[in-house]
Formats: C-alpha cells, sequence, structure tokens
C-alpha cells in the first residue's frame, strides 16, 4: 500500500458564546442582512481596538481539555497579514507557535475506532474572516458581494499531526470531534459552517497539498478520496506533485488549484500589541474542568460505585447528556438511581436517537414520575410513550390501570380483538392462559387476583 498522510486543520465556531472574539456584536450571524451585525472593531475601523472575549478563552479551554491537550500557562495573539477582501484589517488576529509565541494548547490526542491514536498538535483561538458571496458560481461570477457579518467570530483551531493514512479516518476524526464537542456544549452540528477543515494529503513522501475550506465529514472523506486519486495518477505520470492550496468544489466534487501556499514570511506575523497574554491559571483550568465534568472514563467510574451495572454505566457514561441526567435524578430522588439508569440507557437513549432529539427538558418531574411507577407499567413500549411525552414537553399522567377494573376489562376486550385470529381456534384454557401472559406483561404479576376475576368476567360473556 502506498504510503498517504493526513493532517487536518480544524476551525470551529464557539457557537455556544453570546458575542464575538474581539468586541460585543453577537455571535448569532446566520439569517441577519448582510453587514448588520457589525462595529467598527470588527470591520478594522482605524482607532478601534480589540477587547478579548474572556467566555471565548474558557470555552477554547473546555475544548482543549476534552481532546486531553495542556494548556501553556501564557500564550499570545499574533497578526496574520494576507490581503483579500473578507479581512477588512488586512490581518487577521491569530496566535502563532512561533517566533516566541505559544498558542492556546498543545499535545492531545483524539482515538478511532481502530485504536489509532491522531496526536493533535495545538489548539487556538482566532476571529473568523468576513464572507465573500459570489453572484452564482464562484467561476463564472461577475462579481461578488462582500458580507461582514460573521468577521471576528470566535474560532478554535485544532491542528493534527499528519497521523491518518485514510480518508475514513479522516471521516472518523471529524465525526468523534463534532460528537465531543456536542458533548461540553459547543453543538455545531445544525450550524451551517460552524466546523470548517483544511485537510491536508500528501503521497508517497510527496508534497504536501493543502485543500480548504470543507466542511462536515462526509465532505471530507471525499476531499481526500479525490486527492489522494489525483496525486497518485500525478505519480504514476512521473509529474511531480507542487506544494500548493487548493479548494474543494462541492458541486463538481473535486479539488482545484486556487493559489500558491504561502510561505510563512509572506504572512509576516508580528506580536498583536493592542491585546495582552492570555494567561491561564490552575483556577482557570479547575473551572473550566468542572464544567466540562470531567471524562468518559472518571463517568464510567462514579456509575459503577454507584452500583449501576457495567452495560449500563458505559452506555450512560458514552454520552454527557445521558450522564448530566443521571445526575439530576441522582440529587432529585437518589433512591431511584438504579431504575432511573435503566431507562435512560434504555428507553430515553432511544428515543433521543429515533426522534433526533438533541435538547432534553431541563426539569425532569415528569421523568421522575415515570420511575416512580416504573415497576407498575406493562412494558418497554408503553415506557418509551411517556419518556416520548416527557421530552416533547407534554404532561406525563400516569394511567393506573391496576387500580380500574373498568380499564382492565377494556384491555382485555382490545386484546381479544387484536389477536382473534390466534385465540379463535382455541379451547378455553388456552385462550385463557394466552391471554392472561398478555394481562400479566401489561399490568405485573402483583395484580394477577384483579386480572383473573376480570378475565374469567369478560370470557364468560364472550363465549
Ligand atoms: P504549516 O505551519 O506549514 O502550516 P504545520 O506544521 O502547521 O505546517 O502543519 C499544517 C498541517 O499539515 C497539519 O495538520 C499537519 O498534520 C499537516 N501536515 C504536515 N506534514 C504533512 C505531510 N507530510 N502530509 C500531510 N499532511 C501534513
Ligand atoms: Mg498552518
Ligand atoms: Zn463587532
Amino acid at each position: 500500500m502506498a504510503e498517504v498522510k493526513i493532517g487536518l486543520e480544524v476551525h470551529v465556531q464557539l457557537v455556544s458564546l453570546k458575542t464575538k472574539l474581539f468586541c460585543s456584536c453577537s455571535s448569532d450571524y446566520r439569517d441577519k442582512a448582510p453587514n448588520t451585525n457589525i462595529c467598527p472593531v470588527c470591520t478594522g475601523l482605524p482607532g478601534s481596538l480589540p477587547t478579548l472575549n474572556k467566555r471565548a478563552v474558557e470555552e477554547a479551554l473546555k475544548v482543549a481539555l476534552a481532546l486531553n491537550a495542556v494548556p501553556y500557562p501564557v500564550s499570545y495573539f499574533f497578526r496574520k497579514t494576507y490581503f483579500y477582501p473578507d479581512l477588512p484589517k488586512n490581518f487577521q488576529i491569530t496566535q502563532y507557535d512561533k517566533a516566541g509565541g505559544y498558542p492556546l494548547a498543545h499535545d492531545g490526542y483524539l482515538k478511532l475506532s481502530n485504536g489509532k491514536i491522531v496526536r493533535i498538535e495545538r489548539i487556538h483561538l482566532e476571529e473568523d474572516p468576513g464572507r465573500i458571496v459570489y453572484e452564482g458560481s464562484r467561476a463564472t461570477a461577475r462579481y461578488s458581494l462582500i458580507d461582514y457579518n460573521r468577521s471576528g467570530i470566535a474560532l478554535v483551531e485544532i491542528v493534527t499531526a499528519p497521523d491518518m493514512s485514510a480518508p475514513e479516518e479522516a471521516r472518523e476524526f471529524v465525526e468523534k470531534l463534532t460528537s465531543l464537542l456536542a458533548d461540553i456544549g459547543i453543538d455545531v452540528r445544525n450550524y451551517e459552517g460552524g466546523l470548517r477543515v483544511d485537510v491536508n494529503v500528501s503521497y508517497e513522501g510527496g508534497e504536501r497539498v493543502e485543500v480548504k475550506n470543507v466542511t462536515g465529514a462526509s465532505s471530507v472523506e471525499k476531499a481526500i478520496s479525490y486527492e489522494i486519486f489525483r496525486q497518485k495518477t500525478l505519480a504514476e505520470k512521473g509529474i511531480k506533485i507542487v506544494r500548493e492550496t487548493r479548494a474543494w468544489d462541492e458541486k463538481r466534487r473535486i479539488t482545484i488549484s486556487s493559489r500558491g501556499k504561502e510561505f510563512e514570511a509572506e504572512y509576516r506575523y508580528m506580536p498583536e500589541p493592542d491585546l495582552p497574554p492570555i494567561r491561564v491559571t490552575e483556577a482557570l483550568i479547575e473551572k473550566v474542568k468542572s464544567e466540562i465534568g470531567g471524562s468518559q472514563e472518571e463517568r464510567y467510574k462514579e456509575l459503577i460505585s454507584d452500583g449501576i451495572n457495567e452495560e449500563v454505566a458505559k452506555k450512560i457514561s458514552s454520552e454527557k447528556q445521558l450522564y448530566d441526567l443521571y445526575l439530576k435524578v441522582k440529587s432529585a430522588e437518589p433512591t431511584l438511581i438504579k431504575v432511573g439508569s435503566n431507562v435512560l440507557a434504555n428507553e430515553v437513549s432511544f428515543i433521543l436517537k429515533r426522534d433526533g432529539i438533541q435538547q432534553l427538558p431541563v426539569d425532569i418531574s415528569g421523568l421522575l414520575e415515570i420511575l416512580k411507577h416504573y415497576y407498575e407499567l406493562p412494558d418497554h413500549s408503553v415506557i418509551a410513550e411517556y419518556v416520548r411525552k416527557w421530552i416533547k414537553g407534554e404532561k406525563v399522567e400516569i394511567i393506573q390501570a391496576q387500580t380500574n377494573p373498568e380499564a382492565i376489562k377494556e384491555e382485555i376486550y382490545k386484546m381479544l380483538s387484536e389477536n382473534y385470529e390466534k385465540i379463535k381456534n382455541l379451547d378455553y384454557n388456552k385462550k385463557f392462559e394466552f391471554l392472561m401472559g398478555l394481562l400479566i406483561r401489561r399490568f405485573g404479576k402483583e395484580n394477577k387476583k384483579v386480572l383473573v376475576k376480570e378475565l374469567t368476567e369478560v370470557l364468560s360473556e364472550y363465549k
């Protein structure tokens, strides 16, 4: 197999923030009229000064810690100079790891399902540029428009080592990263362009080619596949691959040359004089750690020490949303954690996936109601239906049918008509046995007496 190296530079918008990185403009720039979500700072007017959004540092630290990276105690902002219409100051405020600079954090990793460890070299904060809107397609546009609403949005950039060797690995990396981010409250899944990847690909020790601005895990996979194919074809013809930057054309599913790669010197990196260094104290790290609530392993250990069985603990600890809910149940009603953990790992998890729900209700009283009556509820489908009601914000009213002979009768009639074909030829005893089985599943063993009574009554009329 030919050697392929893949490294990613992933840009993540800190969508959990309310404001931009250096000004108080809203971070919610989508769907706004062009150039209305701007101010002198984010459009770089002369005399304006940036002020660092402290919360952005905390959110970026969350990302760093979730990826097992190590924050630098002090890091700096730099100016990266280039000329492009989306960059009104002619420089982007970012962080730099050379010339005395440090990024926010370094040396993390993310593990893939095949056991491979993808090293993360560095994680830094930077501002997003504005957006260029082309008339029709980029290739044929007679003019382009510029919208600065996005200019100054806070981004974290996550730079991996070139540790991946197949397009599928890069895809999985992006997918895992996306769900890990969602776990810590930075859910970019519903934000167009919330996660954008520059992919670097080299073939057989050749120069690396960078494909800019690929959005979404499946496009990352496609862009890399195409690039490997292109480089391989060139290599086979004996044509040398040149270091360059290419663009991903989502419609045609090919990469196209966009410009020769800038050399580092052309960016003329220099320290940003208008912003102080970022200082990350131990106290700040502790604060951020408590917000992200430990690692999956730590969560698993806690569940096990609460007496939750391994399979259920594994499930709950792997999904932050479920784990948070578990903690809520535990603090509201500690006696319900056993039942609660079962419902979380089964019905809640099932409904979340089936209905594509991202946000659980804050109020858990409906869920507690279900848990309290857990043993009275006939089966999983009934529990799931109550859980669905709770998640959808509908009122949860547990119908305690077993204390109500009328409800039992009604259920028996329903069972008779639903199972008519199955039981029509059975003798009385077989029929009785069959229906009794269903009734016990529906109402529980503890109600056997009343069930026998009602069933006998109904069957005597039914004959
Ligand atoms: P630069 O500073 O020139 O941008 P970096 O060291 O920052 O280079 O690397 C940028 C990205 O390129 C990283 O994601 C890295 O993994 C990737 N990369 C580096 N070398 C290679 C290579 N030989 N093949 C593929 N990707 C590479
Ligand atoms: Mg780089
Ligand atoms: Zn602004």
